[in-house]
């Protein structure tokens, strides 16, 4: 199996937004099962071959140089599920003393009980992106709303029985209303609340994107 390691292609070496409370590094991985049109990261998530792979070693290295100021990692995409190897990406920044916090769409509840099986990972970010009948819309096509609601719905279960491991967010696109945020809030489980968060419009119109705006070469973190 291919290292995940061979798929990250950001890192961010030090964010105070993406965990909170938590001095964080961010790790991206390409690739991605969905094709949002309102995507910040489109690079990253399809078309990731265009871009360089940061250096496992040089990660791990700003990490041991910075444990005391770093208080975890943050995995992000692009869809962090789909990343064959990924468990043994976090098994190595476990050894270096990284809690790990994940982002993902919850496509793959597989993969996340897996996770938690093992106690890989301390927190989940997961997106729940609006009501199932617009998954279609919201997904660029990639997610029916059957298939939206099967896999949410096993991430929900996964959700109660350990509730202090995942927070849910949606990102309030232009194509939802009040009443598709409201309907989306009502699939949680009880004790959980849907954070919001504005939709800033990508610029698609330069090269550059909000992923590879956050990257770094492997020589500036080693
Ligand atoms: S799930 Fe996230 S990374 Fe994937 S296409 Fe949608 S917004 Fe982009």
């Amino acid at each position: 199996m291919a290292s995940a390691w061979s798929r990250v292609f950001g890192f961010e070496r030090v964010s105070l937004c993406d965990w909170p409370g938590m001095n964080a590094s961010v790790i991206f991985l390409g690739g991605c099962n969905m094709h949002c049109p309102t995507c910040h990261n489109y690079n990253l998530a399809w078309h990731s071959d265009t871009m360089d792979v940061i250096p496992q070693q040089a990660i791990e290295n700003y990490l041991t140089k910075r444990a005391r100021w770093i208080d975890g990692v943050v995995i992000t995409g692009g869809e962090a599920t789909i990343t064959p190897g990924l468990a043994d990406l976090i098994r190595d920044l476990k050894h270096l003393g990284m809690p790990v916090k994940m982002d993902s769409n919850g496509m793959r509840p597989d993969v996340l009980q897996e996770l938690l099986d093992e106690d890989l990972v301390k927190l989940f970010a997961v997106d729940v992106k609006g009501p199932y009948q617009k998954y279609p819309v919201l997904t660029g096509g990639t997610t029916s709303p059957e298939v939206a609601e099967e896999n949410l719905s096993q991430v929900f279960e996964l959700a109660k029985q350990y509730p202090d491991k995942f927070l849910f967010r949606i990102t309030k696109v232009p194509v939802l209303t009040e009443e598709d945020i409201q309907e989306a809030e009502s699939y949680l489980p009880e004790g959980f609340t849907l954070k919001h968060q504005e939709y800033v419009p990508p610029r698609r119109e330069h090269a550059e994107t909000d992923s590879e705006a956050r990257q770094v070469s492997g020589d500036m973190v080693a």
